[in-house]
């Protein structure tokens, strides 16, 4: 198996802290994956070391067939390499429609010759109309992102990102002040998402995690601390004694 992300004994510092110490972590180009762990555990840090926010003082962070080494590209070559980056607060246009907002994201198209083939209105269009499908806005697209329940736009803006097409994205706590509802909504959506690309989803909900049906990483003081199913890593002995404090 070739892995699309591939980190390996990746270690930074702040201040003499070490916020991810000796982390190692492997995602299939067409994965979903979740990762958990307490506060402070160095998951934002993780995210923060992948899109080249932060670069590491030790390690490797290697991408897709290629072998390209992250670790020497700028955020905004990470990004036009494929990977899409979901915050925990929602950053739409509120004073634009839905379709405003998704034709917005489609023109910043990370593939370099959709500059030179400008789409066609049809074209993006139809792009747009798919998007709000898959992400459920269907009903909603003229309707300004500011008219939004919040659920809702968390939505828009993982359809934004979508319309990057990334081949990886990382969604940080994508269910935070989310009715159920809307839980099981972005259950569905994270886990289409995933059949066509590497989806890895941050989060403190277990019955979200739980329905992802994924595999879980657990993160503790930095390092991965357990790995498999989220039965598994919960029946692990050393995962209770974290979540309970021990
Ligand atoms: P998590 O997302 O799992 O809650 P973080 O990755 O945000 O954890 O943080 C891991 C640790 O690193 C924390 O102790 C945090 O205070 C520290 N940290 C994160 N970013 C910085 C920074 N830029 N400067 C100093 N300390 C930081
Ligand atoms: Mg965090």
């Amino acid at each position: 198996m070739s892995a699309l992300l591939e980190v390996s004994g990746v270690s930074v510092s702040f201040d003499g802290f070490k916020a991810i110490n000796n982390l190692s972590f492997e995602i299939g180009a067409s994965e979903l994956r979740a990762i958990i762990g307490p506060n402070g555990a160095g998951k934002t840090t993780f995210m923060d070391i992948v899109t080249g926010k932060t670069k590491p003082d030790e390690g490797n962070v290697i991408w897709s067939e290629n072998n390209i080494s992250l670790l020497k590209l700028s955020e905004s070559q990470i990004a036009r390499a494929g990977v899409g980056r979901k915050f925990q607060r929602p950053t739409v246009f509120e004073d634009q429609t839905v379709r405003e907002n998704l034709a917005m994201a489609l023109k910043n198209d990370r593939a370099p010759w959709a500059v030179l083939f400008y789409r066609k209105t049809q074209q993006g269009g139809e792009r747009i109309e798919a998007i709000a499908e898959e992400v459920g806005l269907t009903n909603h697209l003229t309707r300004t992102a500011g008219e939004l329940s919040h659920g809702q736009k968390q939505w828009l803006e993982i359809g934004m990102l979508l319309a990057q097409d990334p081949r990886l994205l990382l969604v940080d706590e994508p269910a935070a002040g989310m009715t159920p509802t809307e839980r099981d909504h972005t259950t569905d959506i994270l886990k289409e998402a995933a059949k066509t690309r590497a989806v890895v989803v941050v989060e403190h909900d277990m019955d979200f995690v739980r329905k992802l049906g994924c595999k879980v990483t657990v993160l503790h003081e930095g390092s991965v601390l357990a790995e498999g199913s989220l039965d598994h890593v919960t029946a692990n002995q050393d995962v209770i004694d974290v979540y309970l404090g021990r």
